[in-house]
């Protein structure tokens, strides 16, 4: 492969640095594969165009619009993703690593897209939570909303998944409308290079969207504000540099950390030999350890077994171990690649020679060339400290490679204190059919982990296993771990908004968040609103129904029909008795029944289908004889294609003293 130099991508345009150029080498052969430079960048620019000229246009968006853009860049990347494979192997990635990372990340984008088509409104502002009542009149209310920050995301990313750590936080990033200022990390920056050209190339990006960085970041950091936020990953010794750089701390400065864990995975102590749990435990162990060749942030580090098993647990990993081919990842067969480097395979063997203080190597030789040449391979390394408590480095140091430490627990108290000594870590697994002890374990050690995965013989086959971070959960975890949080759905892209609580008359508020809320104007017209497409509708839009009454034929005949023959419907004794209810009551679903007969408009027309009801309560009982009538109130419309869209209505259901019997949201489908 011919040199690559590489370009920065700032104002929205390709520079190349001037001057000074880091050689990036190959994995593999070690030959020099690509150059990075950043020199001469003016980072100050960078950050007024970002704040300038990116932020105003993608603000200008909705949430919806943006998620669409999300959908666009994942498929630019995949429509291109064999240009992504060619260059990962020089990384030491195996397909299937690269598979993880380009892939992975083009589905993380894929995931966001959706969930921000879904699960935010097709507005620019974020709805936090119920409305609050503030005052005994309702004319004063609060209402948090999220708005987007109005300066940039920069994101400093770790080495080992070059594309998926970028496409990650780009995902929430973007979709909250903040842009972007991409470092990947330089040793694999040719791959980060090559999936953000793609995404450039798309033309999908408003101008000022993203920039990226091929070298070091100047004095970017030093002209940071408070609208801006540095969403960091790699190891704490650079997190805490730059987390105490003076303009982060001076101008408080968002800082989300991911940096390294001691993960632990735990063999559960009913999980002996010969239990499906042993299996797992052993699978998951080794794979952890190869896939990536360790480089994960969430491998597995320390596993921890019955002191009764550990000699178990240590054939049984031996053996599974010896079994790996480490080679070419191009070549057939070959089943774990190199590290990205020859300053990680130095870096591993001196972790390793670390350890090895006071654990001993039980499989594997860390000094072996398992490929001869300059490439940078390793043997998996397993390690077995037989004293966890008296070897303080196997819970401290961190060989970010194919090494794992095994250890024994005497009882499942010991276990949990020695999982949590790893100080805060991004992922644990534990390998039970217990629920007793999974349950201890979920309330001794979730305080200490990001994420835990209980696994068994009913979930083994669908898992997604202990090391993926997955788009819909949070990925992150206290402590040692960084206190970081990304992804986790929605979660995630609050992380680049600002909360507000708003305080106002509901009136006022509805029109701000554009959703009707509680108190807010209603407005009332000749037209039913069933006969009205989205576009048609407005906010407020109301339906007053007729009354009706609801007497005893109606419940006898609903509890026959229905077969809900609940005493509290059908006998007059047993009702009064119950502590709520005077005398026989109509059921819940009759009152819903009845409000649908109540406010439907028949005949075929803009409203499509009935999918669902949301936050339904019944507050007060309706009586035989009792009148009940509806009001039902658009409370938010949201477009999902051509064809359909979302409509939610607020629906109150009255009795005849104007007390609310009941109230829910009612989601329809609509035409546009
Ligand atoms: P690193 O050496 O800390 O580097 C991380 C990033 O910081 C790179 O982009 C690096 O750029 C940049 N950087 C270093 N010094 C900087 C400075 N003074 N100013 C601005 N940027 C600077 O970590 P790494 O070796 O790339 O990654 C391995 C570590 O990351 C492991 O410890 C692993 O556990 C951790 N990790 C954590 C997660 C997670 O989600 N928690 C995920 C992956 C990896 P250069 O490459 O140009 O120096």
């Amino acid at each position: 492969m011919k040199t690559l130099k590489l370009l920065n991508y700032a104002r929205d345009a390709w520079v190349a640095g001037d001057g000074s150029f880091a050689e990036i080498r190959s994995a593999i052969t070690g030959d020099v594969v690509a150059e990075t430079g950043s020199k001469g960048l003016d980072f100050k620019a960078m950050l007024d165009h970002a704040r300038g000229v990116g932020g105003p246009a993608l603000r200008r968006m909705t949430f919806h619009d943006r998620a669409w853009m999300l959908k666009d860049l994942a498929n630019a990347i995949m429509a291109r993703k064999e240009e992504l494979y060619a260059l990962s192997y020089d990384t030491g990635a195996t397909r299937t690593d690269g598979w993880i990372d380009i892939e992975g990340g083009a589905g993380t984008l894929f995931s966001f897209s959706s969930k921000g088509r879904r699960e935010l409104p097709n507005q620019r502002i974020l709805i936090d939570g119920a409305m609050e009542p503030l005052s005994k009149g309702g004319s004063f209310v609060g209402q948090h909303v999220f708005t987007p920050l109005q300066g940039v995301a920069v994101h400093i990313n770790a080495f080992n998944f070059p594309v998926w750590g970028m496409l990650e936080k780009l995902g929430p990033t973007l979709l909250a409308g903040v842009p972007a200022i991409v470092k990947p990390a330089s040793s694999t920056a040719y791959l980060a290079e090559a999936a953000f050209r793609i995404m450039i190339e798309s033309g999908t990006l408003p101008p000022g969207a993203l920039q990226f960085i091929a070298g070091s970041t100047g004095d970017l950091l030093d002209h940071l504000t408070l609208q801006d936020v540095v969403s960091f990953t790699g190891s704490a010794t650079t997190a805490m540099k730059l987390q105490s750089h003076p303009a982060i701390a001076r101008e408080s400065v968002r800082f989300i950390a991911e940096r390294d864990s001691l993960n632990a995975s735990v063999l559960g102590p009913d999980a002996g030999p010969g239990t499906p749990e042993f299996d797992l435990f052993v699978k998951e162990v080794v794979r952890e350890m190869t896939v990536k060749a360790g480089q994960k942030c969430t491998a597995i580090r320390r596993a921890m077994a019955p002191a009764q098993h550990i000699d178990a647990v240590e054939e049984a990993l031996a053996a599974r171990l010896a079994k790996v081919k480490v080679g070419d990842p191009r070549e057939e067969g070959v089943t774990m690649g190199a590290l990205a480097s020859r300053e990680q395979l130095e870096s591993v063997r001196s972790a390793v020679a670390e350890l090895a203080r006071s654990a001993r190597v039980v499989a594997g030789d860390p000094d072996a060339s398992p490929v001869a040449g300059n490439g940078a391979f390793i043997q998996p390394i397993l390690l077995r400290a037989d004293d966890p408590w008296g070897s303080p480095a196997v819970h401290d140091v961190e060989p970010f490679g194919p090494v794992s430490t095994i250890m024994p627990y005497r009882d499942l108290d010991d276990a949990i204190a020695l999982a949590n000594r790893g100080m805060g870590s991004l992922a644990l697994s534990l390998f039970t059919f217990d629920p007793a002890v999974a349950e201890e374990f979920v309330l001794g050690s979730g305080a200490y982990h990001g994420r835990m995965m209980i696994l068994d013989r009913t979930s083994a086959k669908e898992s997604t296993g202990h090391g993926s971070p997955l788009p819909v959960l949070v990925h992150g975890g206290p402590g040692r771990a960084g206190g970081g949080e990304e992804m986790g759905g929605i979660r995630g892209v609050t992380h680049y908004m600002q909360r507000t609580a708003l305080q106002g008359a509901p009136e006022m508020l509805s029109k701000v968040v554009k959703q009707w809320l509680p108190g807010g104007a209603k407005t009332e017209g000749e037209v039913h609103p069933f006969r009205k497409r989205i576009g048609e509708l407005e906010i407020g839009y109301t339906l007053k129904t007729a009354s009706r009454q609801v007497n005893l034929e109606d419940i006898e005949r609903f509890a026959r029909f229905t077969g809900d023959t609940f005493y509290a419907h059908m006998d007059e004794e047993a009702a009064k008795a119950n502590p709520i209810f005077d005398g026989r009551v109509a059921h819940g679903y009759l009152i819903l029944s009845f409000a649908a007969g109540l406010f439907v408009d028949p005949a075929p027309g803009p409203v499509l289908a009935n999918y669902g009801l949301e936050n339904l309560r019944f507050l007060t009982p309706l009586y035989p004889g009792d009148m009940m009538r509806v009001e039902l109130t658009v409370r938010s419309m949201s477009v999902r294609n051509a064809e359909m869209g979302e409509v939610r209505w607020a629906v109150y259901v009255f009795n005849q003293k104007d007390e609310i019997v009941a109230s829910y949201d009612l989601l329809t489908m609509n035409q546009p």
